[in-house]
C-alpha cells in the first residue's frame, strides 16, 4: 500500500493539518493501492500566505530569470517522464502510448512557453500611452482527474512565465502523478512560496481557494456545474477567472468527405483518452444518404479498438477512472436504448474477460435525434452518438443546438467548403481533416464551455493585467 501523506507549502513537503485519508484504487483491476491524506482549510490558507508572501519578489523577476525556471522545470520534468507516464497508466488507466506522449509533452510545455514569453510584448504603446502588462497576483489552479498532472503544467507554466505564484489543488484522483510532479518541481528550485500545493477534496481545498480574498485569479478545468459554482465564490472579490469546462464536439462529415478515413477518425476523437476526454468528438454528423455506409465503418472501427490493461502497447481504449464514472457511462448507455436510438454496437456491462476494472464496450448509437439525452449531455466514456442531417445548414444548425461550445471537427475533400462550415461552427476550435495538435494556439470554448483562453500568447495575457501610463512615462519602471 502506497500513502501518499504530504503536501507542498512554502518550498518543503509537510504534513497536512488535515487528516482524511482519500482511497487511491487502480481502475485497471478494482484494487486499492494507497491511499492519500488530504489538506483542509488552514492547510489551505497556509498555502495561500505563502504565495501571498512570495508575490512581491517574484513578480519583480525578470524575463531571464523566469526563463532559466522555465527551463529548470523542464529538465527535471523530463527526467522522470517514464514514471510519470507509469503513474498515468496505473491511477487513470491511460493507454501505453497515450500516456507516454502525455508525459513527454507534459515537459516539453515549459518550454514551448518559455518560447511565448519571451516574445511577448509586455510593454507597448497605445494611443498616446505605455501600457505595461503586469502579473495578475497569487493564481488558484484547481485541475480535473483527466491528465491530472498536465494540467497543472500547463497552468504552472503560463502563471510562472507571467510571474505569479499559485496554490495548486488538483485532482484528488491524481495524487501519484502530483507527487510525482511536485518532487520534479522542487528539483527545480524555484524560490519557496512561488508554488504550493495542497491535496483535497473540492468542496473543501477548492471552495476555499474559489472565496479566499487573497487569490487574484481562478484557473480552473472541469465541469460546467463546479465551474459555475467557482465562479459564483470568486465574485465577491472579483477575482479574474479562466473555467475550462465541459463539451458535447460535434463533428460533421460533409457528403464529399473521405469516408473511409474520416469514419475511423471519428471514433478515434470520440474515444481519445478512453473516452474522457472534454475535446471529443462525441456527436457524429453524418448526410442522410450515406448513413448505411457510416454505420457500417464506424460499427467495423468502433469494433477494432482492443480494450484492456493499458500497459499492454496493443490495448487502445483503457477504463474508466472510477466505478462512479463507470456507472455514469453505464446509465447513458442505459437512456440511448430507452429513448429508441439504435445501439450498433457495445452496450451495457464490462467487455468479456474484464470484469476485475471499469472497462466499458466501446459503443456506437445511430439514428440518435438531436433532442435524445446522449446528444445532449456530456457522457465522458467511449459512446458515439450518429445523427443525420440533410443539408448543410442543418448541419451547421444540429452543431451549434448544444449549451457547449468547446471543439468542433470538420471532413471534407472541399477546403473552402470545411472552412465555410467552420467558420459558422461555435466552437473554441475547430479541426479540419483529422484530430490536430497545436499548444500555442487559444485553447478554450464558446457558451458554457467555459470563459477565457489557455494555451500560447492568448493564455499567457490571462495571468497578466495591462495597466496604462498616461503622460510622462520615460520614468516607469
Ligand atoms: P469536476 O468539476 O468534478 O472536478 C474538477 C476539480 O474541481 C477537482 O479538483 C475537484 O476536486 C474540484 N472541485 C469539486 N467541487 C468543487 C468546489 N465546490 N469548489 C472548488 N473546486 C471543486 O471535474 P472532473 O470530474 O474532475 O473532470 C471531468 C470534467 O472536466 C468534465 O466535465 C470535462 O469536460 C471537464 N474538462 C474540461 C477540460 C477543458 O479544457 N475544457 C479539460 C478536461 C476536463
Amino acid at each position: 500500500m502506497r500513502i501518499i501523506d504530504q503536501i507542498y507549502i512554502n518550498g518543503q513537503f509537510t504534513t497536512p493539518h488535515g487528516s482524511e485519508l482519500g482511497d487511491l484504487i487502480n481502475p485497471t483491476t478494482g484494487e486499492l493501492t494507497g491511499q492519500v491524506r488530504l489538506g483542509d482549510v488552514e492547510d489551505t490558507r497556509r498555502a495561500i500566505a505563502a504565495a501571498k508572501a512570495a508575490f512581491p519578489a517574484f513578480s519583480r523577476s525578470t524575463i531571464a530569470q523566469r526563463g532559466m525556471y522555465l527551463e529548470r522545470l523542464h529538465d527535471a520534468v523530463l527526467a522522470r517522464a517514464d514514471e510519470a507516464a507509469a503513474a498515468l497508466m496505473e491511477e487513470y488507466g491511460g493507454t501505453y502510448a497515450g500516456s507516454i506522449a502525455r508525459s513527454q509533452y507534459t515537459a516539453k510545455m515549459f518550454l514551448d512557453v518559455k518560447k511565448v514569453m519571451e516574445e511577448h510584448a509586455f510593454v507597448k504603446t497605445v494611443g498616446k500611452s505605455k501600457v505595461v502588462l503586469e502579473p495578475v497576483g497569487v493564481v488558484g489552479v484547481i485541475t480535473p482527474w483527466n491528465s491530472s498532472a498536465w494540467f497543472v503544467a500547463n497552468k504552472l507554466a503560463t502563471a510562472i512565465a507571467a510571474g505569479c505564484t499559485l496554490v495548486i489543488k488538483p485532482s484528488e484522483l491524481s495524487a501519484l502523478q502530483t507527487q510525482i510532479l511536485a518532487e520534479c518541481l522542487h528539483e527545480a528550485g524555484l524560490p519557496p512560496g512561488v508554488f504550493n500545493i495542497v491535496n483535497g477534496r473540492g468542496d473543501v481545498v477548492g471552495a476555499e481557494i474559489s472565496a479566499h480574498p487573497d487569490i487574484n485569479k481562478i484557473s480552473f478545468t472541469g465541469s460546467t456545474a463546479v465551474g459555475k459554482a467557482i465562479a459564483r465564490a470568486a465574485v465577491d472579490s472579483m477575482k479574474r477567472v479562466t473555467l475550462e469546462l465541459g463539451g458535447k464536439s460535434a463533428n460533421v462529415l460533409l457528403d464529399d468527405a473521405d469516408f473511409e478515413k474520416a469514419v475511423p477518425m471519428a471514433i478515434q476523437a470520440c474515444y481519445m483518452n478512453n473516452g474522457q476526454a472534454c475535446i471529443a468528438g462525441t456527436r457524429l454528423l453524418v448526410p442522410a444518404h450515406r448513413l448505411e455506409q457510416v454505420k457500417q465503418l464506424a460499427k467495423a472501427a468502433a469494433e477494432a479498438v482492443v480494450v484492456g490493461d493499458p500497459r499492454n502497447p496493443a490495448v487502445t481504449l483503457g477504463p474508466m477512472v472510477t466505478r462512479k464514472q463507470f456507472e455514469r457511462v453505464q446509465h447513458y448507455i442505459r437512456t440511448g436504448i430507452a429513448e429508441g436510438a439504435e445501439l450498433l454496437t457495445g452496450g451495457l456491462g464490462q467487455p468479456a474477460g474484464l470484469e476485475q476494472g471499469w472497462f466499458v464496450q466501446p459503443t456506437v448509437f445511430a439514428n440518435v435525434t438531436p433532442d435524445m439525452t446522449i446528444a445532449r449531455e456530456e457522457i465522458f466514456g467511449p459512446v458515439l452518438s450518429i445523427l443525420s442531417y440533410e443539408t448543410e445548414e442543418e448541419a451547421v444548425a444540429m452543431a451549434n443546438d448544444t449549451p457547449y461550445g468547446l471543439q468542433a471537427y470538420v471532413s471534407s475533400t472541399d477546403l473552402a467548403r470545411a472552412g465555410r462550415v467552420a467558420s459558422q461552427l461555435v466552437a473554441g476550435r475547430v479541426h479540419i481533416n483529422g484530430i490536430h495538435d497545436d499548444l500555442i494556439a487559444p485553447f478554450g470554448g464558446f457558451k458554457q464551455s467555459g470563459i477565457g483562453r489557455e494555451f500560447g500568447p492568448y493564455g499567457l495575457d490571462s495571468y497578466l493585467e495591462p495597466k496604462a501610463i498616461l503622460g510622462e512615462s520615460a520614468q516607469y519602471a
